[in-house]
């Protein structure tokens, strides 16, 4: 069920508890900024996602209120995870859900990086 992104952080929301280790996750990476793991339900041989460690509902909440340091901390890792993997050639696709018409349904900001083959037009 898609989501109300303007609404508060929820701390019991999934991701959350990955974030502290209460629910189990195949993690890929994990450094100051970000955490990333494999999707429990992948859409691509390669499907992880890449969340920040920080309480942000969605891309809009992050952009607006994270500082400039968890911006540029989050990014970075977001490309690290892709060079370490191998997948900048031949490629891969970075997506954002926001909100009930992004068909957001985790309310915790994630970026899911696509790969491993070659992937179709983008949805609309
Ligand atoms: P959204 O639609 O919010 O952008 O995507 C949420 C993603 O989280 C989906 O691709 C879904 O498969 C994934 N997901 C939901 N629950 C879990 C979980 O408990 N563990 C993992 N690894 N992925 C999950």
């Amino acid at each position: 069920m898609p989501i109300d992104a303007t609404l508060p952080y929820d701390d019991d929301n999934i991701f959350a508890k990955i974030l502290r280790g209460e629910i189990p996750c195949s993690k890929v990476h994990e450094d100051e900024w970000a955490f990333a793991f494999h999707d429990i339900n992948p859409q691509a041989p390669t499907h992880i996602l890449v969340v920040p460690k920080g309480r942000y509902v969605s891309w809009d909440d992050f952009s607006a209120r994270a500082s400039d340091a968890e911006i540029a901390g989050f990014v970075r890792a977001v490309g690290r995870i892709a060079r370490d993997h191998g997948l900048v050639e031949p490629g891969y696709r970075l997506l954002a859900n926001i909100g009930g018409h992004g068909g957001q349904e985790v309310p915790h900001l994630h970026v899911h990086l696509f790969a491993g083959h070659p992937l179709g037009p983008m949805l609309t």
